[in-house]
This record gives C-alpha cells, structure tokens and sequence, in this order.
C-alpha cells in the first residue's frame, strides 16, 4: 500500500511544474486539485495569476480539468468563474471522480499514460491516482493553516505514512519526498 502514496514528482507550487516536459512526456490532461493546490481554503474565485496559468497549459495543448473532494457551493463557483471543467464530491482516495473526470468530463479520449494529477494531499490526491495508474505530481500546500477538519486528520495519517516510507522505502523517500517533508 505504501507504494501507493508515492508520487511521480514533487513541486513546491503549480506554477513551478515543468508543463513542456510532460507535453514531451506525451502528457495531454491534467486533473487537478482545487484546494491548497489552486487556491487556499481562504480563499474563493481564480486572480488573474491562475487565469494566465489556465490559459498557458490550454494554448500548450493540455485539458485541464478540476477535481475536488468538496461538495460545497464554493467549488461551482470557482469552476464556474475560472471557466473550467471540473468534478466535485470527488471521494479521492476512491477512484470514483477521476474515472468520473476521464470518461464523463474528458469523454475518453485519454489514456492513462496521457494523465497527471496535481495535488497536496498524499492520503487523498496521490493514494487517488496512483490507484488510478495516473501520474502525480504532489504539490506543496499553499497554506496548511488553512485546512478544514478532514484534511488536519488525513495530514496526520500523513505524517504516520511518511514515516513509514522513509524507512522502507528510503531511496524513493529521498528521490520523491525528501524535499518536501524533510530529513
Ligand atoms: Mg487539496
């Protein structure tokens, strides 16, 4: 199971993920978290930064498609004003919504060595798509004091799996996670 919470990559921000590697890659959609990858839980509506960012992956090539465990009004909101895509209620770690998000909302045209998934939460985001056999790039919480409930309680299993990992798997630990969670 451990394997499973390993991602692919590890970035400390969206904006800071090599999106013309993964084209060369063969990459063409990117799913993508919504909270504390694309905005903190503070706040509600795109600013002009994540635009520009949408507007780049999308002139590149990519399909970018929104999925977020929040059922709350808020995520149609953001959708809708970011003009985007997107699946809510999406149950990560079930495989549930992004299947939802690549049959339904991307109508097939994918394969699975054709997707990544972005993302901040190792028991949630990642534990989705490597399920999944997607890609993953982890991405570093915009702002961890920002979490509701749910995610303080998957950090700490988190916490509990990483330390796991670092010591079973340590190269993967020091190639993968190392940089984001430390010595
Ligand atoms: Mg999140």
């Amino acid at each position: 199971m451990i394997k499973k919470l390993i991602p692919d990559y590890y970035y400390k921000s969206i904006y800071d993920v090599p999106y013309d590697k993964l084209y060369a890659d063969g990459i063409r959609l990117i799913l993508t978290d919504l909270d504390n990858t694309l905005i903190s839980y503070k706040q509600n509506m795109p600013n002009e930064k994540l635009f520009e960012f949408k507007k780049k992956l999308l002139d590149m090539g990519f399909e970018l498609i929104l999925v977020s465990n929040s059922k709350k009004e808020r995520v149609d909101n953001f959708a809708k004003a970011y003009d985007c895509p997107y699946v809510k209620f999406a149950t990560k770690p079930l495989k549930r919504g992004l299947k939802k998000a690549v049959k339904k909302v991307a109508k097939k045209k994918y394969s699975k060595d054709q997707i990544i998934l972005l993302g901040d939460q190792l028991m949630t985001d990642v534990f989705a798509g490597k399920r999944f056999k997607i890609k993953v790039a982890l991405i570093e919480a915009i702002d961890k004091s920002t979490d509701v409930s749910t995610t303080r309680f998957n950090r700490k299993l988190e916490n509990f799996f990483i330390k796991r990992i670092k010591k079973k798997l340590p190269d993967l630990y020091n190639e993968r996670l190392k940089e984001y969670y430390g010595e």
